[in-house]
């Protein structure tokens, strides 16, 4: 018996003993074709050398020293290069090890800017309905994802949600997309005038929504309409990349493709690629300098933050996606990717939606394509799907519907950037066996 706490009491998950490109390989030998990158997280396949080098190299230099005392040359450079590639103003970086962190450091930086900047009434945080941005206290609290949130409730602090910007099921059917993407954000100004502004801190999104809803990208001028009230009401706007950013949709940063650059950033996932945990927050030198005149430090810590180890791989990471460009691989493979998709299931019956940006693409799944009915959430189609998709030799990102029809069950797929043409078509192939088997049954 298994003296691990995994994701179910029940079910004690298959062994993974090797990783080979964009396999991975359990231990009865038999190949898995990652079609999600676990979690977003596997950008450059599972056995990358010039990583795994880096890291032997670091290794042999220096594993660890506590920030308290040193910093490092890896976590140095890692934050140099962050920056060099990072939208807007953002310049300084704060090194964690994952994107819960990230994001509860993001919200506690806020909070402090604002008591340094002489306007402590700023404390509430606006998100989205349909979001999720980590598993902590804080950021569980932030996330709009009602399953998730459950639980805790009665321990979570008090945040304000709108509506997502979800055009497959918001877009009103004679709207224009310009007049559906001001819409969607013109509600955070109403909510902003309803909590007070002086008393509104933050507004927090995913450029590209990922775990809660597969995938969803925001409509052209949503987030230029949405950096436009935060300007307007001296609101930080608090991008989470955790998911998104890193390449996954094409360009290093989503919203580099929305035209805007936020105050604060998260990033996570791809930025170890799996090969080690880490997560950064980026902020303005404006935050950054306001805490440096206010209390002189950030009253917040971790005692990973900076792993050189880490940084070491993210340093890999980062030159492999810019340097030997596969983060333009991810957008032209994503576009193959896509149409290949919609070539093969845009006319499927239960195929509602087909979106998502570079190599980060959503699946909607739905009982009635006219009427974007979703399937009763209690059949679990999004979980038949991920286990016959296993047993097919596939890994896919499933996402649960919801009761109230918020939206359907979908899949997340999100392969590394290093996948081929062949092992595209080899994913259609057992997605489109995994689908004929699930919707016969
Ligand atoms: N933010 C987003 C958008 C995520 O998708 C996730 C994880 O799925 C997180 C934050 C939390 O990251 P982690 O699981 O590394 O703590």
């Amino acid at each position: 018996m298994s003296k691990i706490f995994h994701r179910t009491s029940t079910q004690i998950p298959l062994e993974a003993v090797a990783g080979d490109g964009a396999y991975l390989i359990d231990q009865n030998g038999k190949r898995y074709l990652d079609g999600c990158g676990g979690a977003a997280v596997s950008c450059l396949g599972h056995s990358d050398e010039f990583v795994k080098q880096a890291m032997r190299d670091q290794l042999d230099k220096l594993a660890y020293a506590h920030t308290g005392f040193f910093t490092s040359a890896p976590a140095e450079t890692l934050a140099e290069n962050l920056i060099a590639h990072a939208p807007g103003d953002l310049d300084k970086v704060y090194l964690v090890s994952g994107g819960s962190e990230a994001m509860e450091s993001a919200l506690k930086l806020a909070r402090q800017y604002f008591i340094d900047k002489g306007e402590p009434h700023r404390h509430k945080v606006i998100a989205r309905q349909q979001s999720y941005h980590g598993n902590t206290l804080g950021a569980l609290a932030t996330g709009g994802n009602k399953w998730r949130r459950a639980p805790y409730a009665p321990m979570l602090f008090e945040t304000f949600h709108i509506s997502p910007c979800y055009e497959y099921r918001h877009r009103a059917p004679n709207e224009s997309v310009e007049y559906y993407g001001k819409r969607a954000a013109n509600e955070l100004e109403t909510e902003i005038l309803r909590l007070g502004p002086e008393s509104v801190m933050a507004f927090v999104a995913e450029p590209v929504v990922g775990a809660t809803a597969g995938a969803v990208p925001a409509v052209e001028g949503y987030f230029k309409r949405i950096r436009e009230i935060c300007d307007q009401y001296g609101i930080l706007l608090i991008l989470d990349e955790v998911m998104c950013g890193m390449g996954r949709t094409g360009t290093l940063f989503a919203c580099e493709q929305d035209g805007v650059a936020p105050d604060i950033m998260g990033i996570a996932k791809g930025l170890g690629a799996g090969y080690q945990p880490i997560g950064a927050m980026l902020c303005t030198s404006e935050i950054a300098d306001t805490i440096r005149d206010g209390a002189g430090y950030f009253k917040n810590g971790h005692t990973y933050l900076g792993h050189p180890m880490a940084a070491a791989a993210a340093n890999a990471v980062l030159h492999r996606l810019t340097q030997d460009g596969l983060v333009d691989r991810s957008k032209q493979m994503g576009v193959k990717f896509k149409a290949a998709l919609q070539d093969r299931f845009g006319d499927h019956p239960y195929v509602g939606d087909i979106r998502g940006r570079g190599l980060f693409i959503g699946v909607e799944i739905v009982e009635d394509r006219e009427t974007k009915e979703p399937f009763d959430p209690a059949r679990k189609i999004h979980a038949h799907l991920k286990q016959k998709a296993m047993e097919n030799g596939l890994m896919i990102y499933p996402g649960n519907g919801t009761k109230d029809g918020i939206s359907g069950d979908h899949i997340l797929l999100a392969p590394s950037f290093i996948i081929t043409d062949d092992q595209i078509g080899e994913l259609i192939d057992k997605l489109g066996q995994t689908f004929d088997q699930v919707f016969a049954a």
